[in-house]
């Protein structure tokens, strides 16, 4: 049997001192593997430490990212608001419009409609705190209802302005004015006829004023008749006739001058002739009549300013 020793031999380079080791292959083995086992657990506990560092680290980091996280959310809560806010404001100026086209306001339960059930949008099997997930689904939903809350406020806003703008053109071209001021000589009405003395219906109003007094057109329109031509002491002499649109016409008689021609478009306020006595009249005057789909109406009723 071989002898299992090895022998190591130690020289100093300073002098000649020499020194013998004798180990046994058991030895050698056994140290290596204890050195061997110290470097593991060196290794070990220091990847261990690293890691433990490393997750301190991630946690201290999540939780910044966390606390950022919550405050910007919480900012979001409040921009979530003041849209709600806005929205409402912009409903009641809606409400304010609604006056001016005579469009009753739209009541609260028509504007929920299509508001709500966002509760189907809420995240399933969210990781987020409960408290968080609360929150969070509070303001999701805050800003849904405001978004078609928005969509609502608009589209009624738009259909507001047209109901205003319709109603505008409207009221420019139905008659609201006197024609020409003075004193009224003959009323809407039956009444007995100078000429026949015989009673008769007046479609009209004759207001009595100075020959060549500016006549004015009672409202927006297109003039669809402009007689210069008449005989003496019969009809309404030189007349001119006026299309305000939705059925109204407006007629002015005995005028002395005539200022538009058949075709022109005229504004409430604008002159179209002078006043005098030209037709079957007794004196200088203006006979005035107003008609609706062919039916002659009191001009007393389509007086609002002067
Ligand atoms: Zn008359």
């Amino acid at each position: 049997m071989r002898d299992k020793r090895i022998k190591l031999i130690y020289f100093s380079l300073q002098g000649s001192e020499s020194r013998e080791f004798i180990l046994s292959w058991k030895v050698l083995i056994g140290s290596f593997f204890l050195l061997f086992g110290l470097v593991l657990l060196l290794v070990g506990s220091s990847i261990s430490v690293f890691t433990d560092y490393y997750h301190n680290f991630r946690i201290e980091t999540l939780a910044e990212t966390n606390a950022g996280l919550r405050t910007q959310l919480h900012e979001l809560g409040k921009v979530a608001n003041e849209l709600q806010v806005r929205v409402a404001h912009f409903e009641r100026e809606n409400d304010e419009l609604g006056i001016f086209a005579d469009h009753p306001p739209m009541d609260s339960d028509t504007r929920q409609v299509g508001v709500g059930g966002s509760a189907s949008a809420e995240i399933k099997d969210s990781l987020l705190p409960h408290d968080l997930q609360r929150v969070t689904n509070e303001y999701r939903s805050m800003l849904e209802t405001t978004s078609r809350k928005l969509n609502l406020v608009e589209s009624e806003k738009s259909a507001l302005l047209t109901a205003i703008e319709d109603r505008q053109i409207s009221l420019d071209h139905q008659p609201s004015i006197f024609p020409v001021t003075g004193r009224i000589t003959d009323d809407f009405g039956y009444r007995i006829d100078p000429f026949t003395k015989s009673k008769k219906h007046h479609k009209g109003l004759d207001i009595a004023q100075k020959r060549g007094t500016p006549v004015k057109a009672t409202a927006a329109g297109t003039v669809v008749y402009a007689k210069s031509k008449y005989k003496q002491n019969s009809g309404f002499g030189r007349v001119v006739k006026i299309d305000h649109g939705n059925g109204f016409i407006t007629i002015f008689g005995h005028l002395d001058e005539i200022y538009v021609k058949k075709g022109q478009k005229v504004e409430r306020h604008q002159a179209i002739g002078t006043v005098g006595s030209t037709g079957r009249s007794t004196g200088p005057h203006l006979h005035y009549e107003v008609k609706k789909r062919g039916v002659n109406l009191n001009p007393n009723d389509f007086i609002i300013a002067e």
